[in-house]
């Protein structure tokens, strides 16, 4: 399976596993901006409890430009970094302003893809991140955002190698039309499944998709398993125990996708009395 097939894959297990996404895009691209610059680095709660301040302490996107920095630092300390944030989000309203003479992206939907692209990155603090989601999410436009979540995750399932760089691996093979959905899968995935420590492999739509999972194999159980000939097993656990047996592609899986399992290797064919089967 190349990348593309497992990422249309990954995708349509990910829709059965978690149902359909009913939300599409649109939205006030500047407040999408402003909500993804408070969203860095930190979680989506702060995230939210700073955004509704922000709008709290100031009725529109110009009075929080001509107010001293100071008043929006203290609007968003909740988020973090509220300093640097307040300090760029001034500055992203000020180059619009001078720009453009208003307070609006709604001028993004006019450009193609590429141009609306370059224009985010050229501005203060913005990466494809940030400026992925505003195409995104605002607009529909075939951009893949990666957060640290989907990094992990595509990192581990074999999509993206150790030395790529995400977003350019991601984007040609992301299937035209699911970036929204896979978006949102993935990132609920590495939060609730794929986490940081521990992956909890055996509650994963994924595992034998996973190269984390495949990765436990001997290598000579790899190409056994694509051969559909599973060979007698031998199973190192993270406490030393060894024991031989004897399972099915799917049972081989499972024990791969065990968090106990360090490793599996073939092993001598089993005696009578020793095969658990
Ligand atoms: S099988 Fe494990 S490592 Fe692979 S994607 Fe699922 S949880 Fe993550």
């Amino acid at each position: 399976m190349d990348k593309p097939e497992k990422l249309r894959e990954i995708a349509a297990r990910l829709t059965d596993h978690y149902g359909p996404i009913w939300r599409r895009p649109g939205g006030d691209l500047l407040d999408i901006l402003i909500g993804t610059i408070l969203s860095q680095n930190t979680s989506d709660l702060n995230r939210d409890r700073a955004y509704a301040e922000l709008r709290r302490r100031f009725a529109s996107w110009e009075e929080v430009l001509s107010a001293p920095v100071e008043e929006v630092e203290q609007a968003i300390r909740g988020a973090g970094l509220h300093r640097q944030r307040a300090r760029r989000i001034k500055q992203v309203l000020a180059r619009l302003w001078e720009e453009r003479g208003e307070l609006s992206l709604e001028f993004l939907a006019e450009l193609p893809d590429g141009e609306a692209e370059r224009w985010l990155l050229s501005l203060p603090g913005v990466g494809k991140k940030t400026a992925y989601i505003v195409l995104l999410f605002g607009l529909g436009r075939p951009f893949f955002p990666v957060d640290t979540h989907i990094a992990r995750v595509t990192r581990r399932l074999g999509l993206v190698g150790e030395n790529e760089e995400p977003h350019a691996a991601l984007a040609p093979i992301v299937p035209r039309g699911e970036e929204l959905g896979l978006h949102l899968y993935l990132i609920r995935l590495g939060r609730e499944v794929c986490r940081a420590r521990r992956p909890r492999c055996q509650a994963c739509p994924l595992a034998d998709l996973c190269d984390y999972v495949l990765s436990k194999l001997h290598p000579a159980l790899r190409t056994l398993l694509r051969q559909g000939h599973p060979p007698p097993l031998l199973v190192q656990y993270e406490d030393g125990d060894t024991e031989p047996a004897h399972v099915d592609r799917e049972g081989m899986l499972a024990l791969a996708a065990d968090p106990e399992v360090c490793y599996l290797e073939p092993s001598r064919k089993l005696s009578p009395k020793e095969d658990p089967g």
